[in-house]
């Protein structure tokens, strides 16, 4: 970590590199959870490393339909935990949102270290238990916590696998999904789609519930009627070839 220049232009990516690397060797990651960060950074660089406004919008309609959910659930993962555990925790009291541990290559003792490092930043219950499934899925994959995600409405995840965001969906959940991938099969089924980084989506999300908690519940729900999903995956799409056209112009 004190290796990497205080003035390198991507400084910033590399120490997130430094965190992924150390969360793989206090097995809190897998190896293949490194692999998407590779890919996801790849996205981000396109997209100027910054939240960009289709990314801010989805985030305010996030937060509001966090709010005024039922059981609000927030999914966890390797890479989650690695980079934005503080985060997790205060999206979690502001929402007023469960915390499940969620893991594609579920691993007891993994969960725990994962687990762990939630309570140490705060937090004051995460669900490990997976005592119930998500139809449709095969494996170890498919275990869920009954209290948590099993009987969600809505469940925020990120970095997270197609096929079970498939699944969820198809439990008739909300699923707001982080990812940098407009293209994935996640970004492409969720309920509200944020095409940016977890370590801006989350903070920007938790500025907007705290505003947010102040509204009635009517007009949460106008400004979730609102919102168009397709559009804002389109709008992506548009951003990242309009930068590219315009990158190529000014070489
Ligand atoms: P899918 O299964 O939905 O088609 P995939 O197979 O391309 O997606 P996975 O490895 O299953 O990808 O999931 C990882 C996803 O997380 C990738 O789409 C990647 O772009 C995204 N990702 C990686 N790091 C971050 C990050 N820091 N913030 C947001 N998204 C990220
Ligand atoms: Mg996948």
């Amino acid at each position: 970590r004190d290796m990497i220049p205080k003035n390198h232009p991507r400084r910033e990516s590399l120490l997130l590199r430094e965190k992924l690397v150390e969360a793989l060797e206090n097995n809190i990651l897998v190896p293949q959870g490194l692999i998407a960060h590779g890919r996801g950074e790849c996205f981000d660089y396109l997209l100027g490393e910054k939240t960009q406004y289709f990314a801010d919008d989805a985030e305010k309609v996030a937060a509001a339909m966090l709010l005024i959910a039922k059981n609000p659930v927030i999914s966890v993962n390797g890479n989650m935990a690695a980079l934005v555990p503080e985060s997790i925790v205060k999206l979690s009291e502001v929402t007023n949102s469960k915390i499940e541990v969620n893991l594609f290559y579920r691993d007891e003792k993994r969960i725990d270290a994962i687990s762990d490092v939630l309570i140490k930043n705060g937090a004051k219950n995460v669900l490990t238990e997976g005592n119930a499934v998500i139809p449709e899925l095969f494996s170890e994959r498919r275990r869920v916590n009954k209290e948590g995600i099993f009987s969600a409405d809505v469940v925020l995840l990120a970095m997270e696998d197609g096929d079970r965001t498939e699944a969820l969906i198809k439990m008739n959940k909300k699923v707001i999904a982080i990812d940098l991938n407009p293209l994935s099969r996640t970004s492409l089924t969720a309920t509200i789609t944020i095409i940016d980084n977890v370590i801006r989506a989350i903070p920007n999300i938790i500025n907007y519930a705290m505003v947010l908690k102040k509204e009635n519940p009517d007009e949460l729900n106008y400004i979730i009627s609102q919102y168009n999903n397709k559009k804002i995956i389109s709008e992506s799409m548009k951003f990242l070839s309009d930068r590219l056209a315009q990158l190529s112009k000014d070489l």
